[in-house]
């Protein structure tokens, strides 16, 4: 154990190991969660989804990172970004001591200050293939908990870039998980670009319809491909993914729009060889997306989508309730400032606010749901304040 180098499992910890992501779970969600259903509570009923809350690659980060505190007390301990995006589990690991790794221009890891012994865990979005790579040159042990869906998703992307495809990424370029997923064209030798949405797809078509050029796609987003990157649209070859927890909707006009114009440019055989798809959204997202899709079908007064403000599929889920009913992105019980005043993110902007008179005292079902990076705990603080909003203790 002492020597080990690369930890990609929890039981590779040897004996003993815990299942740290339970003690952000209590009791009185777990059950709902179980039933799918309904929650009494001071003259308030709350309403949940089939499926919210942690998935099964937040629940291995968690263990890992918490694993590696618990095993190598005293060493330093290092994260390559945020474990997952929640503030509640980031300030417990701050608590902890845990430190962060900085990123350069090029978003690669500055690596510079470490040593050996020292412990550095990969967040459960992954990393870009470099950062694994000088990990291992200064002779730290690496502790990885991306995410096995995240992983299947690299396997695709090495695929199309050892068979001359260039990957086609639907995801946002900041978010760690693309860059770490589109890094895996470039360790196979080839290339991507990164499409951040249907507008920016139906560019993309165009230009392989001969109406825009190359080059002006490329300088018109210059964060979409590796710098130095052309194409030729008469002779490339295109491969699509997406980042885990997009809008499956989305993600597949995207394809279609994609695949429309290759069949229009080139024709239908010559599309069979030259476009590929395949959709990598995780079947954790998914779950949430439909569940949530199920629950605003009920009569509620308002909804609550709880999870990080810079979490991807927290926000999805955001605008999937976005114009139903009255609905708040919160991320946790501090968000909630009285019964007139609510600070929540409008998904419309992309920015948190302050609203005013989202409780009224005829309000009394209320759905609530989380995104797959949020502990049931920080769901049962937001509850017992809201229902001491109605009853003040
Ligand atoms: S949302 Fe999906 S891809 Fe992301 S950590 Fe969870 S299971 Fe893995």
């Amino acid at each position: 154990m002492a020597d080990q180098k690369f930890i990609k499992k929890l039981s590779e910890f040897g004996e003993g190991f815990k299942h740290h992501h339970e003690d952000y779970a209590v009791s009185d969600i777990s059950k709902i969660r179980e039933t799918g259903g309904v929650w009494e509570l001071g003259g308030l009923s709350f309403h949940f989804p089939e499926h919210f809350g942690f998935c099964y690659g937040v629940d291995k980060a968690i263990d890992m990172v918490f694993e590696t505190c618990g095993r190598f007390e005293g060493a330093r301990i290092y994260l390559t970004d945020q474990l997952i995006h929640n503030p509640y589990i980031n300030g417990k690991l701050k608590e902890k001591g845990v430190l962060y790794l900085k990123r350069d221009a090029r978003n690669l890891l500055v690596c510079d200050g470490l040593r050996s012994g020292d412990k550095v865990v990969v967040s459960a979005f992954g990393t870009d293939f470099r950062d694994i790579e000088n990990l291992k040159a200064r002779g730290v042990t690496i502790v990885d908990s991306t995410c096995g869906a995240i992983i299947n998703v690299w396997k695709r992307v090495e695929g199309y870039a050892k068979n001359g495809f260039i990957t086609v990424m639907h995801g946002k370029r900041n978010h760690e998980e693309t860059r770490a997923t589109v890094s895996q064209a470039v360790k196979e030798g080839g290339s991507y670009l990164t499409i951040e949405n249907v507008r920016e797809g139906r560019e993309l078509a165009s230009v392989i319809l001969g109406r825009m050029c190359e080059e002006d796609f490329l300088k018109k987003y210059p964060e979409a491909a590796p710098q130095g990157f052309s194409f030729d649209r008469t002779a490339c070859k295109m491969g699509m993914a997406n980042q885990t927890t997009m809008l499956k909707g989305e993600s597949l006009e995207i394809q279609e729009i994609l695949r429309g114009a290759f069949r229009e440019a080139f024709g239908e055989e010559a599309t069979r060889g030259r476009f590929r798809s395949f959709d990598t959204i995780c079947g954790a997202t998914q779950d949430r997306q439909d569940a949530l899709r199920k629950l605003l079908g009920k009569d509620l007064d308002l909804a609550l989508v709880v999870g990080g403000f810079n979490s991807s599929n927290t926000s999805h889920l955001a605008e999937i309730a976005l114009g139903r009913l009255p609905f708040y992105h919160i991320e946790g019980a501090d968000d909630i400032l009285s019964a007139g005043e609510i600070r929540a993110r409008d998904p419309r902007i992309g920015r948190a606010a302050v609203m005013k008179d989202w409780f009224s005292p005829t309000t009394r079902r209320i759905g609530i749901t989380s995104g797959a990076s949020t502990p049931d705990v920080t769901l049962l603080e937001i509850i017992r304040k809201i229902v001491s909003l109605r009853s003040p203790q």
